[in-house]
């Protein structure tokens, strides 16, 4: 069993950070918000004052935060950074969703001090983090992603390594690319179905049974449908994915025009105010409810 610092104790940290402790690693949390580390104590692990002091004498050191803001801050303050409490045996796992670039960018600076670096972006939303069953898309040194299993195992159903540092935010920001277009485009169909005059439910009850209903764009559709906007997946942090996805795509030269698309339909739903709800919520701009 490890020593481990876990950074980030959001709707998914909370629940990862838990499996960890739940698996019999030590398990030190922090989160910007004191409060959420306070259930993490009554599971057994402890509370550490700054990410630098949580990471101190830590095998490994996690963080599952919202973006490359967050990210950096919690990695790389100068006073108060994990990096900087981190040893030279340590390995520091990224599992949050953040843009290639920055993923590199830290990586460089872990390694630098002479530690180890992976990137561990999931696939899988509350269910699955509560359940241990998301998906790693592992980028980094074989070496690290070795390493790392014993701490990674605990949180999925499945560590895939997909090539070095950089390979899996791409290949996870690809994933929630698929999903946020297929999402846009059920919210919009179902709106045009239902100007149409079709009753929503009755008309799942036939598209959903069709090949092209991917299972999970039928159980967004089925929540959009139901008018469950309750927050698992905000449209905030998939606006976000896609941002990343197109900044990477353009400094590819890959041509993203339904993604854009995707990205305007979410940066609408974000100026109708519906950025911290759910991502079902894009069927609100076709039925202003
Ligand atoms: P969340 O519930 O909004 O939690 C975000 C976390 O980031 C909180 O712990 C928050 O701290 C922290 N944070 C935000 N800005 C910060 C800053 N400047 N400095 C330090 N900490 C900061 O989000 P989540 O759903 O857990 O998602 C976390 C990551 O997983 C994101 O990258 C997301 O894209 C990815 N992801 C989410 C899902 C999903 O279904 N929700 C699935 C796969 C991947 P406070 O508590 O203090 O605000």
């Amino acid at each position: 069993m490890s020593k481990v610092a876990f950074l980030g104790l959001g709707a998914m940290g909370a629940r990862m950070a838990a499996n960890l402790v739940r698996a019999g690693h030590a398990v030190t949390v922090w989160n910007r918000s004191p409060a959420a580390a306070a259930d993490l104590a009554a599971l057994g692990a402890t509370a550490g004052a700054s990410p630098r002091a949580a990471a101190a004498g830590a095998d490994f050191v996690i963080a599952m935060v919202a973006d490359d803001t967050a990210s950096r801050a919690v990695w790389l303050d100068d006073k108060t950074g994990a990096l900087a409490g981190m040893g030279k045996d340590a390995i520091a796992v990224e599992c949050s969703t953040v843009s290639p670039a920055w993923a590199t960018q830290l990586a460089a600076a872990v390694t630098a001090t002479g530690a180890g670096f992976l990137e561990a972006p999931v696939v899988g939303s509350l269910p699955q983090a509560q359940d241990g069953k998301l998906i790693v898309l592992a980028g980094g040194e074989r070496d690290a992603f070795d390493r790392a299993q014993p701490v990674l195992a605990p949180l999925a159903a499945a560590v895939r390594h997909v090539g070095p540092v950089g390979r899996g935010a791409v290949m996870k920001l690809a994933v929630n690319g698929l999903l946020g277009i297929q999402l846009a485009a059920w919210a919009e169909m179902m709106g045009f179905l239902g100007r149409a005059g079709f009753d929503g439910t009755a008309a799942l009850d036939v598209l959903t049974t069709l090949p092209v209903a991917s299972p999970a764009a039928a159980g967004y559709a089925r929540m959009m449908q139901a008018g469950d906007f309750a927050v698992r997946f905000p449209v905030n942090l998939m606006a976000k994915d896609f941002r990343y996805a197109t900044q990477a795509a353009d400094a590819l030269k890959a041509d993203t025009p339904v993604a854009d698309a995707a990205l305007s339909v979410l940066e609408r739903a974000r100026e109708a105010g519906h950025g911290a709800e759910n991502v079902s919520a894009l069927i609100r701009l076709y039925t202003g409810g």
